[in-house]
């Protein structure tokens, strides 16, 4: 069994019921709906095809919500031919949302203008153009291309260095969120998350709209790696936003903040993403790079929870074959010995039940148990015991189908929607339902905070008849 779990953008090329049937099959753990494109029509009707799928194929497959946040962006083109961009050219960006032409095109972000001094670095489109600021002009930056390209409409800006005012949730974050939360998304990332406070934000609409759903937090600005610890204390899983963050910050510090905080973050037992340009060249191409097969590896050595396709998945030749690679990788990755260094620390998740989940995990690896079977109604056991890491897999039994789409994210964790009331024995049905073969040696745990309840708070181990 694989343990890290792959987390795929949906995009225009795999929008439609076969290519997510497949992407299932594949073994897609989670989608993402990335809400910096598309309308809120398209995006119900590929959480419709991915409930759809993950229905027909009786897997648990969860729906990440992934908000767009304060990103700068150039705005709509006359025409639709991009904007040929050559070294030298001038051009200038100015405050509004006019349709730009040769010479001058329009963003909303008043933050950027007002924020970018003279010889600022500009990079558009990914880094793909860069531009030099020359002067300010009222709200207007005089630019010369340094090095140029072709500009099409609604293109990210990164301004390396400037410390942009705009905060996470925006106006349209709300009102995506609230359209999310009634849709039934099972987990919600917010973009460009600084401090700890835009992840209360991002709650409150969530206490507003009466639905709560874990929230994933963004690294992808020099701000938010700052401010780490807090936003970890605040969040409920991080991601490991590359693309951004490459841009915000010197590329050649991005391994080391990815190790720094995924080390942190599983210290205190937060899931981790690691995102972007994971296996960048099959978007056009039918193999990755040696360099990408080797990154991806590296995720999994260092204990990410789940590694992200985005491009490769959203717009590129062979979704399904990407995915499938992915999960080559990562399965040969997890036979080789880890270079783990950061369990999970003391001071998360004290108490009878970590205790619990530790004896599970020892009892599962000095007996060779095939498995450990954890009953966890609100998924608190399964969290733990994924931040334990145990080298079997964790069938994670809850009657709440929420809290097993939540599930789906974390390392080595099968969700899966069973009865779990003291006469249902959670084990047998696992047996029936085809997940567990007869006749293999498991570790069962039941943790509940109540030590009263006579059903629960026991570790046991047995074969499966
Ligand atoms: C990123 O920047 O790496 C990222 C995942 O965010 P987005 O795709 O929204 O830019």
């Amino acid at each position: 069994m694989r343990f890290t779990k792959i987390v795929a953008t949906l995009g225009p090329a795999s929008a439609s019921d076969r290519v997510v049937g497949d992407l299932v099959s594949a073994g897609v753990d989670v989608f993402r709906l990335n809400f910096s494109h598309g309308t809120h029509d398209d995006h119900r009707r590929l959480h419709g095809l991915v409930r759809e799928a993950a229905r027909r194929a009786g897997r648990v497959v969860a729906i990440l919500q992934d908000l767009s946040g304060p990103k700068v962006r150039t705005g709509p083109l006359a025409g639709c031919a991009p904007l040929a961009l050559a070294d030298g050219d001038p051009l200038r960006i100015a405050l509004g949302d006019f349709a730009g032409g040769p010479g001058r095109v329009s963003t909303t972000s008043a933050a950027l203008v007002r924020g970018v001094k003279p010889g600022g670095r500009l990079l558009l489109d990914d880094g793909r153009i860069e531009l030099v600021v020359k002067a300010v002009d009222g709200d207007e930056l005089v630019t010369e291309v340094v090095s140029g390209g072709a500009l099409g409409a609604h293109k990210g800006i990164n301004a390396p260095g400037v410390e942009l005012a705009a905060s996470a949730p925006t106006d349209t974050d709300v009102e995506d969120l609230r359209f999310g939360l009634a849709l039934g998304v099972d987990l919600v990332a917010q973009s460009f998350v600084q401090s700890a406070a835009d992840l209360g934000r991002v709650r409150d609409v969530m206490a507003g709209a009466g639905r709560a759903v874990p929230v994933i937090a963004k690294i992808e600005r020099p701000v938010a790696v700052a401010h780490i610890d807090e936003i970890l204390e605040a969040c409920d899983g991080v991601m490991v936003a590359r693309g951004d963050l490459g841009l915000e910050m010197p590329l050649e510090q991005v391994p080391r903040i990815q190790k720094e905080i995924t080390r942190r973050a599983r210290e205190l037992g937060r899931p981790v993403i690691v995102a972007t340009q994971v296996l960048e060249s099959m978007t056009v191409e039918p193999r990755p790079t040696r360099a990408e097969v080797s990154d991806a590896a590296h995720a999994v050595d260092t204990g990410a929870d789940a590694i992200m396709l985005a491009g490769e998945t959203a717009v590129g030749v062979s979704p399904v074959r990407t995915v499938r690679t992915l999960g080559a990788i990562i399965e040969d990755a997890e036979r080789g010995p880890s270079t783990d260094q950061a369990p999970f620390g003391r001071r998360a998740g004290a108490g009878h039940g970590r205790a619990l989940a530790e004896a599970a995990i020892a009892l599962a690896a000095t007996s060779g148990a095939g498995a450990i079977v954890a009953v966890t109604r609100g998924g608190k056991t399964a969290r733990l015991l994924a931040a334990l890491r145990p080298v079997v897999p964790v069938f994670a039994a809850t009657d709440d189908a929420e809290v097993a789409h939540e599930l789906a994210l974390y390392r080595g964790i099968v969700p899966v929607v069973a009865d779990v009331g003291p006469e249902d024995a959670v084990e047998r049905q696992l047996v029936e339902r085809g997940l567990i073969a007869h006749g293999t040696v498991v570790v069962f745990v039941n943790v509940h905070p109540d030590l009263a309840r006579p059903e629960a708070n026991f570790v046991n181990l047995l074969r499966l008849a």
